[in-house]
């Protein structure tokens, strides 16, 4: 093998310089351009996310590609020459490429010259080990690998996920109700059969594959926009951080008097990474991130019904093999179609029901592009903010448009808390 590559090389290396824009990306021919005619190398974002199966989401002014947990963010830019200095990404004719080095370092890539051609490709991974945990009304299997790994759900019950690039597996006990299928593009997973259809979350070299126990408690994630050094928009010496963290508070007692499970990104004036929100995103059946704005109006931002995770090639085979119900899952997370948009209705009706005029709007959001269940960016004018009585009266409306998306029945906000499942309409 090593001769004959040493043969092309030689061979290759001869026509060295015709063959200098080709980029291998995975399996797939592609080319490298030069933005300002500089020397560094740009290549095509979504083909090489699509090659490689890494997540990718493209907003207005950012493009974003992720392998597990790792997050390469470019800036977009259309001069080509300050792209090449800021290492932004490069619109040029309706497509946009990214540095290719940089997303290497990034996302921890292989990326090299081989006769005559770059190559960028994913490094191979090992599975190290398999570990399932109860945690409380929770099962979680914990996949370990070696690096970050992209996994995706193939199927729902029993779950089979398809863990990229990933070439080693641990020895399972010939019992062990864990086993593995070899592919061309990775290794297949299959879990046991269990109630809830799986949810995954990307941790540092880490996948947990995460479904509901027993209880099976609806979880919703409150986010309090911005903290510590982060203070947001500051209105007339308020500021966003802290109103943003009153709101959610009140929010989560309301919640709490019912059964659900209510979990805060935070509950101090500290800063959360953005990658850690929207993890907490992928878990939750509503997710509610919190932002303030100057003025009056109230903004449920829901992210657009597009397909932000787009599938490898292989994948887009796996699914014409897959049977429909469950191509559903493998094409999108688990969250209903319009469920965002649906949830983000509720809560504008609810303002509207207040006297509070509120609209709703969709946007590409890296927070809300991780959501497991309906996930909104509220963002909620100052004036609505400015008294304890404001704040409270929006953590009301939340909290009946959480109840009513959930189906819960109604629970009417009383000043004395009635205790937990006492509420009646
Ligand atoms: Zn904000």
């Amino acid at each position: 093998m090593r001769r004959t590559w040493t043969v092309l090389m030689v061979l290759l290396g001869l026509g060295l310089a015709q063959y200098e824009n080709r980029l291998l990306v995975g399996f797939q021919e592609s080319q490298a351009i030069f933005p300002g005619g500089g020397s560094v190398a740009f290549g095509p974002a979504k083909l090489i996310a699509e090659a490689l199966g890494l997540g990718y989401l493209e907003t207005t002014g950012r493009v974003y590609l992720s392998l597990g947990s790792r997050v390469a963010a470019f800036g977009i830019n259309s001069q080509g020459a300050d792209a090449v200095r800021l290492l932004n990404a490069y619109r040029s004719e309706g497509s946009l490429w990214v540095p290719v080095r940089e997303l290497a370092r990034n996302l921890e890539l292989y990326y090299r010259n081989e006769y005559g051609a770059s190559v960028l490709a994913l490094r191979p991974a090992r599975l190290l080990e398999v570990q399932r945990v109860l945690a409380g009304s929770t099962e979680r299997y914990v996949l370990r690998f070696d690096r970050d790994v992209q996994v995706r759900i193939l199927a729902n019950n029993p779950p089979r996920l398809a863990m990229i690039g990933v070439r080693g597996v641990p020895d399972t006990p010939p019992a062990s109700p864990i086993s593995f299928s070899r592919e061309d593009w990775g290794t297949e997973i299959y879990l046991p059969q269990g109630g809830d259809p799986p949810r995954l979350l990307f941790l540092p070299r880490q996948v947990i594959v995460e479904r509901g126990g027993l209880s099976r408690l609806p979880r919703v994630v409150l986010d309090a926009g911005h903290g510590g050094a982060d203070t947001g928009v500051v209105v007339g010496g308020l500021r966003e951080k802290d109103l943003v963290l009153s709101v959610t508070q009140r929010l989560h007692s309301l919640l709490r008097q019912r059964r659900l499970e209510v979990i805060l990104t935070r509950n101090s004036d500290r800063a959360v990474p953005l990658l850690a929100r929207a993890q907490h995103a992928t878990s939750a059946q509503v997710f509610i991130s919190l932002h303030a704005a100057a003025g009056n109006r109230v903004t449920a931002f829901s992210h657009p019904e597009v397909q932000t995770l787009r599938l490898l090639e292989k994948g887009r085979e796996l699914s014409a093999r897959t049977p429909a119900h469950q191509r559903a899952i493998l094409e999108r997370f688990v969250a209903a179609p319009g469920s965002a948009a649906r949830f983000a209705q509720r809560v504008s009706e609810g303002f509207a029901t207040a006297g509070i005029v509120a609209n709703t709007s969709q946007d590409a959001m890296y927070v809300l592009s991780m959501a497991g269940g309906a996930a909104i960016l509220l963002e909620v004018g100052f004036e609505q903010l400015r008294t304890p009585q404001g704040r409270e009266q929006v953590a009301e409306v939340l909290a009946r448009a959480v109840f009513s998306y959930l189906g819960l029945p109604e629970a009417r906000p009383t000043p004395n808390p009635t205790p937990a499942g006492g509420a009646r309409p």
